[in-house]
């Protein structure tokens, strides 16, 4: 049963198939195999004769060799999430998404080079490029995330990397990433992509012509806010780059929380499409009150995104933001602290809805976030979606 390289399965069969190889969920001997690929933890691993050892020196993918190489049930996420990305040659896993983007930055980028990063980048990307990519001569410029074919004229002869994420997972600005990725191929410049907001169900990132994609699995992948990690998904002209940094940087990942990750991806596809869809009818319902000034939701026919998100996007995950018109900072703390059903906190993706205040003004260079109002950012869960609004409008009674 190792379906998942059947060109023609659909993404939510590949989910459930992925990294279910026999060799990985059974032995001959044993009469019989397992339905999940089981945790292999290991450090050292031991070989019958001299000779094993030497014709396993250079073991690659999938050959047992040393703990930091991986075990089967390591492969066995990489592999799922390589299936489920079309015109993908591999997949990297790192302790956390933010470690999965420095590595992805570190293989691709050297002293001199220039680096075009997108304004709307989460916080610890910037906080990257401005510290250690700096300290090792790489100079970053930020651009406008609605820059489209604009990006053309900010390409300078030293620019090797594009980087991207769309929405803007605090600000949900829709980027036009085919037209980027158009120009950049045609400039000789990489492009990568922090795919973490809808994931390759919802944006099959290489076959819009991305190089590199990354996802914080942490988020909607692992789905139950209690395991870290990410991942980089490449394409063959790059996965050699990849990996080489991966093995020099030699970050490693638990297979207990890999076997985490492996149980969430199963659910995925059901998860995805009720996070979408209850997310949709809190949007709805809070962008016909008076005291809400703006919505960011690229699903809603009014968001500045809408057009590119309807070209691009399958559908929609369970985060978004709004605006409180004209209130101020108190208010919004007195709106927040009023939820019940909302925990207050970072990260989201998880199957508990959360909710945190949001200012992005003070975290941009390239561009402004002019409005005044002041910024919630929601990630909704699996619960009721009528239970969310009721408490959404104790909250706004609240302000
Ligand atoms: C959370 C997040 C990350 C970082 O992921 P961690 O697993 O928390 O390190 C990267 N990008 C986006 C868009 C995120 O929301």
């Amino acid at each position: 049963m190792s379906s998942s390289d059947d060109d023609d399965l659909r993404p939510a069969t590949r989910l459930v198939q992925g990294g279910r190889r026999p060799e990985w969920t059974g032995d001959p001997r044993l009469g019989g195999s397992i339905v999940n690929p089981p945790v292999w933890r290991a450090s050292t691993i031991l070989y019958d004769t001299v000779a094993d050892l030497k014709a396993r020196g250079h073991a690659t993918h999938d050959k047992l060799y040393y703990g930091r190489r991986g075990t089967p049930t390591v492969w066995a996420l990489a592999d799922a999430l390589t299936a489920l990305e079309p015109g993908a040659e591999g997949t990297l896993l790192y302790p956390s998404g933010v470690a999965a983007n420095s590595a992805g930055l570190l293989a691709l980028l050297s002293p001199g080079d220039h680096l075009l990063m997108v304004d709307s980048a989460y916080e610890p990307t910037r906080a990257f490029c401005n510290g250690m990519l700096a300290r090792m001569g790489v100079r970053t410029s930020f651009y406008d995330p609605l820059v489209g074919a604009g990006i053309a004229e900010l390409i300078e002869p030293e620019t090797r990397l594009i980087f991207l994420e769309s929405p803007g997972s605090l600000t949900f600005e829709v980027q036009d990433i085919p037209a980027i990725t158009a120009i950049a191929r045609e400039r000789g410049v990489l492009t990568m992509l922090d795919n973490t907001w809808a994931t390759p169900l919802l944006f099959p990132a290489l076959a819009h012509g991305v190089d590199v994609t990354m996802m914080s699995l942490t988020k909607y992948a692992g789905g139950h806010s209690d395991a870290m990690m990410g991942s980089l998904t490449a394409t063959k002209a790059v996965w050699p780059r990849l990996r080489q940094a991966a093995y020099q940087l030699g970050q490693a990942v638990s297979p207990d929380d890999c076997a985490l990750m492996l149980r969430g991806l199963r659910t995925l596809d059901v998860r995805m499409a009720r996070h979408g869809e209850n997310g949709l009818a809190v949007a709805n319902w809070l962008a016909g009150r008076a005291a809400v000034g703006r919505v960011l939701h690229p699903a809603l026919p009014g968001d500045r995104g809408h057009a590119l998100w309807t070209r691009d996007f399958k559908g929609t995950s369970g985060l978004f933001g709004f605006t409180l018109k004209g209130a101020d900072d108190a208010a919004r703390t007195r709106f927040v602290d009023a939820l019940a059903h909302f925990g207050i906190g970072f990260s989201w993706g998880g199957y508990e809805s959360l909710v945190v205040p949001a200012d992005p003004a003070a975290i941009r260079t390239a561009t402004r976030w002019t409005d005044p109002d002041p910024l919630v950012r929601l990630s909704i869960g699996l619960e009721d979606p009528a239970d969310l609004i009721a408490d959404l409008e104790r909250g706004l009674a609240a302000l």
